[in-house]
């Protein structure tokens, strides 16, 4: 199978994360699918944005000073949606507010928004119409836990936004993708998902969630257990490689060995994970040597065409 490319927060090397500009591209650019991290507003309005806080690609704290909680930090569940859709999105900053990746788009306000989850599939959905195109949708519940001990169920909520959009059957063209793996028994067993279900693989040290054991997820026992409900695996891109950074591990032959699908992030032009001397020999690592059979990018239309390069359809 040709491996797929999954436009991490869209084609974010080259406009401001998860904004709708910056999904477009990725369309533009050939992803076979967009990435969407989904957090909800104090309403329960599933929003596209990758953290919990808005302080690293928004200018809460300019237009909310006093929002912040002890922490410092700015939560977007402390907001309603008419709050947060007044916001101005920007390229991500580091605590110091300076650029984290220093070649990409510059930090401006371009009077960007923070899109709900149904403005960017009436936006993905014009442009399959548009362009005669069919790409995908791969959404990632972000915290459950926390969201759960503010009363709020993400996972359901998401549901009922592909529900409503007519997105949510097993043709659809959808993947769900969680750390947590209670998370994706909930979407299996309680709300019969028929949609494909990744279960992403951290570090430890992450502790995100807290308590899952990913070394032992990744041994063969772990994989055992995993393909009990879910129908692949997201690795971070060290985890498919041995120490030196190059020689592939265990992980995807055993992950397909219990028929799970290996998706592995995040390839970065400018931030190159593993052992490789630059961007060419990573996309050759990750898909000849290791053989995943999709990855998240920064950088979907050099991921394009490297797979369109080595693989047919
Ligand atoms: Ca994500």
């Amino acid at each position: 199978m040709k491996p797929i490319v999954i436009a991490h927060r869209g084609a974010s090397a080259y406009l401001p994360e998860h904004t709708l500009p910056c999904v477009a591209a990725a369309h533009a650019l050939g992803a076979d699918y967009i990435e969407q991290d989904i957090v909800l507003s104090r309403d329960g309005v599933p929003i596209v944005l990758h953290d919990i806080y808005l302080e690293s690609t928004t200018n809460v704290a300019q237009q909310f000073p006093s929002r912040g909680r002890d922490d410092g930090r700015f939560y977007a569940i402390d907001f309603d949606l008419t709050e947060l859709k007044t916001l101005s999105v920007h390229e991500r900053v580091d605590a110091d507010e300076s650029p984290v990746f220093d070649g990409r788009f510059p930090v401006v306000d371009l009077q960007l928004r923070i899109p709900t989850l149904s403005e960017e599939i009436i936006l993905i959905e014009g442009l399959n119409k548009s362009r005669d195109m069919s790409t995908g949708y791969y959404i990632e519940m972000k915290a459950p836990a926390f969201h759960a001990a503010a009363g709020l169920d993400i996972a359901k909520a998401t549901i009922d936004v592909l529900e409503a959009a007519g997105l949510h059957h097993e043709s659809a063209a959808v993947f769900f993708q969680c750390f947590d793996p209670e998370t994706l028994r909930y979407l299996k067993h309680d709300l019969d998902t028929p949609l494909p279900l990744i279960q992403l693989m951290g570090d430890n040290s992450w502790e995100e969630p807290p308590g899952v054991d990913f070394d032992l997820m990744g041994t063969e026992q772990g994989l055992d257990e995993v393909a009990t409900y879910a129908d692949g695996i997201g690795p971070w891109i060290p985890q498919l490689f041995k120490v030196d950074g190059l020689t592939p591990s265990q992980l995807v032959g055993a992950a397909h060995a219990r028929g799970l699908l290996v998706h592995a992030y995040t390839l970065r032009a400018d931030s190159l994970e593993s052992g490789f001397k630059d961007f060419a020999a990573l996309h050759q690592g990750v898909f000849l040597d290791a053989g995943i059979d999709g990855v998240f990018s920064d950088f979907p239309d050099i991921t394009r065409r490297f797979i369109d390069a080595h693989f047919n359809a």
